[in-house]
C-alpha cells in the first residue's frame, strides 16, 4: 500500500494518507470547475480517518444538485483547493489528485458528469463515463 501525500502551493496545509482508494474519477460538474479553476477535478477517495492533515484548511459549504451538503476546504494563504466531503458519504474523503506527490502511481477509473463537461474536454477512450453521479 502506496502512502499518499501532498501540500497546497505555499505548504501551509500538508497531509499523509495511508489506506485505500476505491473511488479515483474525474469530475466534471459546474461546482468542480468554478471551486478548482481548471476543466475538470480528479478526485480520490479515502476514508477521513486514513488521512492525517497538519495545518488547518478554511472551509466553504455550498448544496449540491441532489441536495446534500457539499464542504471544500482549501488553503487560506495559497488558496490551493485540496478536499472535498459530501454530507451523503460520511467519513469519506476526496483528496483533489493534483496535489498528490505519488501521482504516477494512480489514474481515474471514471468520469462523472460529463452532461456539464465543457465541450474542448475529451474524455479518454475506455473510461466509463456518466452524464450524472452513477449510483
Ligand atoms: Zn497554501
Ligand atoms: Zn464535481
Amino acid at each position: 500500500m502506496t502512502k499518499l501525500t501532498g501540500n497546497c502551493l505555499c505548504g501551509e496545509v500538508s497531509f499523509e494518507a495511508d489506506g485505500d482508494v476505491p473511488v479515483m474519477a474525474n469530475c466534471h460538474c459546474t461546482a468542480c470547475r468554478q471551486s478548482t479553476g481548471s476543466a475538470y477535478a480528479t478526485l480520490m477517495f479515502m476514508k477521513q480517518d486514513d488521512v492525517n492533515i497538519s495545518g488547518t484548511p478554511k472551509t466553504f459549504q455550498h448544496g449540491s444538485d441532489a441536495g446534500t451538503t457539499m464542504t471544500k476546504h482549501f488553503c487560506g494563504t495559497c488558496g490551493t483547493p485540496l478536499f472535498t466531503q459530501n454530507s451523503a458519504r460520511e467519513g469519506m474523503l476526496g483528496l483533489r489528485a493534483g496535489v498528490i506527490n505519488e501521482h504516477e502511481e494512480y489514474a481515474p477509473k471514471v468520469n462523472v458528469y460529463t452532461s456539464s463537461k465543457m465541450k474542448a474536454t475529451v474524455l479518454e477512450d475506455g473510461l466509463p463515463a456518466f452524464e450524472k453521479m452513477p449510483g
